[in-house]
């Protein structure tokens, strides 16, 4: 486990940008954090790192963004979800077994589709108003593969 705190929103990007670098196709980031705990920015910021030049936003309504980068990258927000079962409809499987990179915020809440092996990314709050607890962990050979590259590029 990987544990960083940050104290401005341009310091969780930074994090993001190193991150979305080392991202490849079929990679699944799973993101769990209260509203404004800063799912979002890390997520412009993966995207950035993956080389996708469009602005990217909360899916809330859609549930679903596609953009092209590196890779195609889909990234799902799924709090207003009402039951798993709309994940079916939406064919979730077709991103989560893709060659693209599949980033979900609210992940948490579909825990039981998720796969076994993803990275998983909890944003907490700290005392100062600014402040993030960012603490990420994968499971699986590859997930602990970019965790080790993540805590190589973070003391360089
Ligand atoms: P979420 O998607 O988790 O609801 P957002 O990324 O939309 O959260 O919002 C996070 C808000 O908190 C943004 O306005 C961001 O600028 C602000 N913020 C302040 N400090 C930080 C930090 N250390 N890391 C990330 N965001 C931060
Ligand atoms: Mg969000």
């Amino acid at each position: 486990m990987l544990t960083i705190v940050t104290n401005s929103a341009e310091e969780t990007k930074e994090i993001g940008y190193r991150l979305g670098r080392i991202l490849q196709g079929g990679d699944i980031v799973c993101l769990t954090g209260d509203l404004g705990a800063g799912k979002t920015t890390l997520t412009q910021a993966l995207a950035k790192g993956l080389d996708v030049d469009d602005y990217v936003t909360s899916p809330t309504f859609t549930l679903i963004n596609e953009y092209n980068g590196r890779y195609p990258v889909y990234h799902m927000d799924v709090y207003r979800l009402e039951d798993v079962d709309e994940m079916y409809d939406l064919g979730y499987e077709e991103y989560f077994y893709s060659d693209g990179v599949t980033i979900v915020e609210w992940a948490n809440l579909i825990e039981e589709i998720l796969p076994e092996e993803r990275l998983n990314i909890q944003l907490k709050r700290g005392k100062e108003g600014n402040e993030r607890e960012i603490n990420i962990y994968g499971k699986g050979e590859r997930y602990e593969e970019i965790i080790r590259n993540l805590k190589s590029v973070s003391s360089s």
